[in-house]
């Protein structure tokens, strides 16, 4: 950080403190040429998400499409919304911290698989069947958004209500053998 005033490259911290409840950082510098003093603001950054899908397109990551994606797996198992943002809440700081800026769908599946294990086997169960169906859940969201009122017998898959389901989880089970 070079001295605004003289261009000296070094200086010393007077005074560090934490500001915006913690979002930042103010430091208080003194150049160690002219002994003028100055302030820093130390932000953490923010790098968008690119998302890899199955099929070679990339998108943003967006946390809203694994909610929708998760909610339906999750119905009626006694896990509370508060608990499914939670979940999207780990998945998303576990990919910030990483260096690379790009996942791949299939990937987020997975974590997501990992995050629900922890909630509910039922809930696992299905995410896991649709999901390595579908390969991602981006592509099985979309797939859901797809289907409209009228169309064919995939959408009775999803729609059964819980006496039906557990003959479509076995069916599913099958699949992934
Ligand atoms: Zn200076």
């Amino acid at each position: 950080m070079r001295c605004p005033f003289c261009n000296h490259p070094d200086n010393r911290v007077l005074e560090s403190r934490s500001t915006e409840a913690g979002q930042s950082i103010r430091r208080r510098r003194e150049c160690l040429s002219c002994q003028r003093r100055f302030t820093t603001y130390e932000r953490i950054e923010f790098v968008p998400i690119t998302v890899l899908k199955q099929d070679g397109q990339r998108e943003l990551f967006d946390r809203s499409k694994i909610l929708r994606g998760t909610v339906r797996a999750c119905q009626k198992t006694g896990i509370t919304p508060a608990q499914l943002e939670t979940l999207v809440d780990e998945i998303e700081s576990e990919l910030q911290q990483r260096a690379v800026r790009e996942v791949s769908s299939y990937e987020i599946g997975e974590l997501v698989l990992q995050q629900l294990k922890l909630l509910s086997e039922v809930a696992y169960v299905r995410f896991a069947s649709v999901y390595r169906q579908f390969q991602s859940v981006h592509d099985f969201v979309e797939t859901l958004n797809d289907l409209s009122p009228q169309s064919g017998s995939n959408q009775e898959e999803f729609k059964q209500e819980p006496g039906t389901r557990i003959g479509s989880i076995r069916l599913v089970d099958e699949s992934l053998v």
